[in-house]
């Protein structure tokens, strides 16, 4: 793509943002008064996972929890690939963050005595979820920082843009080509800034089972590892286990917090089957939890989370986002049990960040689920995500704000258009679901390279599908290079934890390269 065919070039003020999630809202707000422009394909607000996220955000609050606590239990949950002082970071910084979300006017749910409610969920040691209205956190938090914004002078909201490539100046990345509107009516607009932001989330629906969004499909993951940057550990996704199975495209999501309020996880029979599998039973790591299920499913039995008994009748009172689900697949949760399975939920992997969220890339920080701090290792420990979006958030601005220039800003875009872009291709969604999912093997992880270079193939150089495949070839090429077993990636030829942890990091070359060796192989 060149500025020749570019349609109008916008010279940004200060800082573009990509992406109108909890991350890149609140980057943009921590910014202020630097200016900022964000730059989104839907509605900030009701955009991106962060709309959807039902459980909250994890710090530890709690008179008897203290923030070594949080990032031991994070550790832990990262099966020895997190960076432990990425993870003391974020926990020590998790109570200033709360704090500045209550100052935009984030309204957590409190206790009679005034202070905040905390709950519980899987792999945490404390009570130490904040929550909103029980299961609305991601959508009253979305709200309030978009409407935030909104009231901000210094930051510029434009949706309806649809990123599809960085630009690059001597290896610095100094632009963003976007397209409003698609096909040959699309207009291309080059926005120039000096620092580039992608808060663009995550990959899950490139699978074709997720609890994502169907914006949330590696774009941003793709457009950095083609323009050059480090990707690390892509090949660590997590699956979340319990989506609602009533064939809805994304499946909706049944909170980890029913778990954490007792429900239990049963066969058809009411079998109890996670007594079997971990002490901690249905309270076990989620990737432990979702590979029982999995197993469950492919030895032919039926998988239900029974909240009958440990929620009941209050259930639509303190879950109305999973009641309201339920009701409309003509389930009652309080006297049925709910239909479950798991699915594509988040990326652990991403763009390579460091403790400023500077990407590898010269002029592209990057935060939110598509940046990999270090924080998650090879799982991530529950409501961690939108805790790391707001720690990073604030570190990137900071960073920002002391080492970029504001310059003068020119050019009005075109009027944006309806959101519309290709869809990842069934045929992708499929492999990366059923070769690249929770259990992986060899031939698989070789049949679904083979797929992902059929697609790419066959798309020519549209770059939003070439982001897509670009993303899901690191993904599966990371995972046929990891021969072993570890938090979220489960080899079935290679069942054992290595002894030596070692995270990924690895360019697009690098997994062409996998890819490559992977097809003579098979040739041979
Ligand atoms: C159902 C569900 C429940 C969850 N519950 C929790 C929870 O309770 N606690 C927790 O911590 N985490 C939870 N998570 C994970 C968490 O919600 C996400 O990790 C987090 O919201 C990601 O935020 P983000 O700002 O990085 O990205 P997102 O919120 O996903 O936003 C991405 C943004 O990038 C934009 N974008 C992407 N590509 C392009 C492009 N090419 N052009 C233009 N715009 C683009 C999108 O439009 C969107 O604005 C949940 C996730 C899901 C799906």
């Amino acid at each position: 793509m060149s500025t020749t065919h570019v349609d109008s070039i916008i010279e940004c003020k200060g800082a573009l943002i990509l992406g109108a999630g909890i991350a890149g809202l609140f980057t943009a707000l921590k910014l202020a008064p630097f200016p900022v422009t964000v730059l989104a394909g839907t509605r900030p607000g009701l955009s991106g996972s962060s709309a959807w996220a039902q459980g909250g955000i994890a710090a530890a609050l709690g008179s008897d929890d203290t923030w070594q606590e949080h990032a031991a239990d994070t550790l832990t949950a990262g099966a020895g690939l997190c960076d432990p002082a990425i993870a003391a970071l974020v926990a020590r910084e998790a109570h200033a963050r709360i704090e500045d979300l209550l100052a935009y006017g984030a309204p957590f749910d409190r206790k009679p005595d005034g202070t905040l409610a905390l709950g519980r969920e899987a792999a945490h040691s404390h009570k130490r979820i904040v929550h909103v209205k029980g299961d609305r956190a991601g959508a009253e938090i979305s709200r309030t920082l978009a409407e935030r914004a909104l009231a901000t002078p210094s930051i510029t909201l434009r949706e309806g843009f649809h990123a599809v490539e960085l630009a690059l100046e001597d290896g610095r990345v100094t632009g963003l080509f976007a397209r409003t509107g698609y096909g040959p009516q699309a207009r291309l607009v080059l926005f120039r800034a000096p620092a580039i932001v992608f808060a663009t989330g995550g990959l899950g629906a490139l699978y074709a089972v997720t609890t994502n969004p169907l914006e949330s499909r590696g774009e941003g993951l793709g457009m950095a590892a083609r323009a050059g940057a480090i990707i690390s550990d892509p090949e660590f996704v997590q699956f979340h286990p319990t989506a609602i199975d009533i064939g809805r495209d994304p499946a909706p999501l049944a909170t980890e917090a029913l778990r954490g309020e007792g429900a239990i996880l049963v066969d058809e029979t009411g079998r109890r089957f996670m007594l079997d599998v971990h002490p901690d039973a249905e309270l076990a790591p989620r990737d432990v939890v979702a590979r029982a299920l999995h197993r469950e499913r492919a030895a032919g039995h039926k998988t239900y989370l029974d909240c009958t008994k440990a929620i009941g009748a209050a259930f639509a009172q303190r879950f109305p986002t999973v009641h309201g689900a339920c009701v409309d697949a003509g389930i009652d949760p309080a006297t049925q049990p709910i239909p479950v399975a798991p699915a594509a939920h988040y990326h652990m992997g991403g763009i390579a960040s460091d403790e400023r969220a500077r990407s590898s890339l010269g002029g592209l920080w990057v935060v939110g689920e598509c940046a990999a701090t270090g924080l998650h290792g090879a799982n991530r420990l529950a409501s961690n995500s939108l805790l790391e979006g707001i720690v990073f958030g604030a570190r990137c601005a900071d960073d920002i704000a002391a080492s970029v220039v504001p310059r003068p800003g020119h050019g009005n875009p075109p009027a944006p258009e309806r959101f519309a872009s290709p869809a990842p291709p069934h045929v992708l969604r499929d492999a990366m679901t059923r070769l690249v999912g929770l259990e992986r093997d060899e031939a698989g992880l070789r049949e679904a390279l083979s797929v992902i270079a059929n697609v790419e193939r066959a798309g020519g150089n549209e770059p939003a599908l070439l982001n897509m495949t670009s993303a899901a070839k690191l993904v599966t090429a990371a995972a046929l290079a990891r021969t072993e077993s570890r938090g979220g990636h489960c080899r079935s030829d290679f069942p054992a934890t290595a002894a030596e942890a070692k995270r990924t990091f690895m360019t697009l070359a690098d997994a062409d390269a996998i890819a490559q060796n992977a097809k003579a192989a098979q040739a041979a």
